[in-house]
């Protein structure tokens, strides 16, 4: 354990709490903010003056000039109804931390305060970037837009994994997250009787071609080693027994880990629906919606997101990918990042209603994230 603070991991503890009881959705976090900068303000460090409504960014100046890294912590919850049974339970029905960002929130401020502690053995400035509304996809986009990222040379963040246990921090470069995008697809035929069914066009049948067809470009179009899942998740259409319909509505998502796969795929889907759909005189429409890049760890921090987990007491271990989506993902489409899973040892994966968490990662993490941000401004060849 490398904590200089004293009682850091209790204050920690008590602030995650508090957190976790009042939990708020995405652009709502009012309360939270206020609290963060309650507890930024108490450890005398410094907040910067940015127009967000909700979220904030505090920043801690080392005693030596150098360059500006960022840390990030998402603060917002879910509406979920809490069933972990903690005593700390959501005082806001139908919200909840289920995805543990009340710990990234309070581990992060863990990080400032021991950084404000070690200033004299950091060259150059940490930006503590408390980001809303990831929950939803928005919140990266939104602070970037205001400035947070200006003047900042690389990014780290982290998600809390419950199945690794404390003290392990996963690393991985390249691809750990998956990019999510969505997709609609109207089928327009023509609706008649459901006896007569040669004077209509049927687009229930063309839909069920199409869905079909979408599975083929995953086997047949993409390179076998890259995991990729296209998901067809609504197929409306018609609303008795005996008319055909005129239209079928689609709507689904897709997900992969390499970025140049994304346009290929929805232009494949698009390809297919409008030619399965002309084959049968009907019109296909089809509308994509790109949602969130592939989280992608950017190589040259590789080395030293497992040294700041030795030095800081903890083991590294080589991180698994999810097919989930971060919207952390926007920021290393900007500037450079790395984002590690922190392991909390927890029953349930993010977003259960029991989910919960061992504490003693508070720590661990704030560690971790202080070692992280003094390796890499010592290092600055990494940060050009
Ligand atoms: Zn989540
Ligand atoms: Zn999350």
């Amino acid at each position: 354990m490398s904590t200089t603070v004293e009682n850091l991991q209790s204050k920690l503890i008590s602030y995650r709490r508090e957190l976790h009881e009042n939990p708020e959705l995405g652009f709502k976090e009012y309360e939270t903010t206020k609290r963060i900068r309650q507890w930024l303000e108490d450890a005398g460090i410094t907040i910067l003056d940015y127009p967000l409504e909700t979220g904030l960014v505090a920043e801690i100046k080392g005693d030596q000039d150098g360059p500006t890294i960022a840390l990030r912590a998402d603060i917002d919850a879910l509406p979920i109804l809490e069933q972990s049974g903690v005593e700390f339970s959501s005082k806001n029905e139908g919200i909840m931390h289920a995805c543990g960002h009340d710990f990234h929130t309070s581990s992060m401020i863990g990080a400032a305060i021991l950084l404000q502690s070690r200033r004299s053995e950091i060259k150059g400035t940490v930006r503590i970037i408390f980001q809303p509304a990831e929950e939803i996809a928005q919140g990266a986009v939104y602070v970037a837009e205001r400035g947070v990222l200006e003047g900042v040379s690389a990014i780290f963040g982290m998600h809390n994994k419950p199945e690794l246990p404390v003290g392990t921090i996963g690393v991985r470069s390249g691809s750990l997250m998956a990019s999510v995008d969505r997709f609609e697809l109207d089928i327009i035929g023509v609706g008649g009787h459901a006896g007569i069914p040669n004077d209509a066009i049927d687009p229930i049948v063309i839909a069920s071609q199409i869905v079909s067809a979408f599975q083929s470009i995953v086997s047949r179009n993409m390179n076998p080693f890259h995991n990729i899942v296209v998901s067809v998740t609504k197929l409306q259409a018609g609303n008795t027994w005996n008319v055909i319909p005129e239209k079928a509505e689609l709507e689904g998502t897709v997900r992969t880990f390499q970025e140049e796969t994304r346009e290929v795929i929805g232009e494949r889907m698009r390809a297919l629906a409008e030619g399965i759909a002309e084959s049968f005189g009907a019109r296909a429409e089809f509308r994509w919606y790109p949602y969130l890049p592939v989280v992608d760890n950017d190589d040259r921090f590789a080395e030293i997101a497992k040294e700041a987990a030795e030095v800081a007491g903890y083991k590294a271990v080589e991180a698994e990918q999810v097919p989930a989506g971060e919207d952390f993902a926007f920021y290393q489409t900007k500037i450079p990042g790395f984002f590690v899973w922190m392991g909390v040892d927890g029953p349930k994966a993010w977003h259960h209603p029991e989910f919960k968490l061992k504490e003693e990662a508070l720590e661990v993490a704030a560690n971790y994230f202080t070692e992280l941000s003094i390796l890499a401004l010592n290092k600055p060849e990494l940060l050009k």
